[in-house]
């Protein structure tokens, strides 16, 4: 008897663990996307203006599904506007848009504030930040749009950030690990290595001197440059370029003949 019960228990438990997994494990149905999204796409997005309609479609899914998993926060400010989700859900879909289905899932939260705004714990203003601890982004809306105006100036607030997520996806152990290609990471790390040496040593270069930070700097700011001046990155750093585009698994430069 108690075995029986214990057996039964065991079986409710399992069943009860079994429901929970599928229905937390199973990704939210996606909706169609709406037409005020696509219009803001239509309107605002310069890479989802240069895909083919086939591609522009799955570009329309990926931002609708990017929404529906995110938590979108304002801070002094009293909504998160239809126009900042759909902008910045586009900034991730760009990046991440030559992978298999990445959504950035560790950052569940993103918060909006309206202007950049003061950290109390670096005690200065940031204009955006990647807080892997707590599974959110904060943007500045005002330097994301300004990274959006100027579509060829290599700032772009949106990509850099989430290039930041991107890489620190990469390593936390979830549905959405391990994706980018280890061998040509690596080869990336030796790369961007030497490059970042080049900065160090005050030598002109192509990327600003910020991407001399650190590997993330480094990293987010060839992703502004990627997006922004492919041509010219392609001609100044052919093999950075390369091998960027390889780990992205896409080409900027091809995007108009696809
Ligand atoms: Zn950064």
């Amino acid at each position: 008897m108690q075995i029986g019960f214990g057996f039964l228990f065991l079986f409710a438990g399992g069943l009860s663990f079994l429901f929970w997994y599928i229905s937390t494990r199973r990704p939210p149905a996606v909706l169609p996307i709406s037409p005020a999204y696509r219009r803001l796409l239509q309107q605002h997005s310069v890479y989802y203006q240069q895909l083919t309609p086939y591609n522009q479609k799955r570009f329309e899914k990926r931002v609708q599904q990017f929404i529906q998993l995110k938590r979108f926060v304002p801070r002094n400010m009293p909504e998160v506007t239809d126009e900042m989700k759909v902008l910045i859900a586009a900034s991730a879909v760009q990046l991440t848009f030559g992978l298999p289905n990445v959504y950035l899932l560790h950052f569940h939260t993103i918060v909006i504030y309206p202007d950049s705004y003061y950290s109390t714990i670096s005690k200065r203003y940031h204009k955006g930040e990647v807080n892997p601890a707590f599974g959110i982004i904060v943007l500045s809306w005002k330097d994301f749009i300004e990274g959006l105006a100027t579509p060829d100036d290599s700032l772009n607030l949106g990509l850099h950030e989430m290039a930041h997520a991107l890489r620190l996806e990469n390593v936390v152990r979830n549905d959405e690990h391990n994706f980018l290609k280890p061998h040509i990471l690596k080869q990336w790390e030796e790369e961007s290595q030497l490059e970042r040496a080049k900065l160090r040593s005050g030598e002109s270069h192509f990327f600003r001197q910020y991407a001399a930070s650190d590997d993330e700097e480094f990293f987010a700011i060839a992703v502004e440059n990627f997006f922004e001046r492919p041509k010219q990155f392609w001609q100044e750093l052919p093999h950075l370029y390369q091998t960027l585009s390889l780990l992205l698994n896409q080409d900027p430069l091809l995007l108009k003949s696809e």
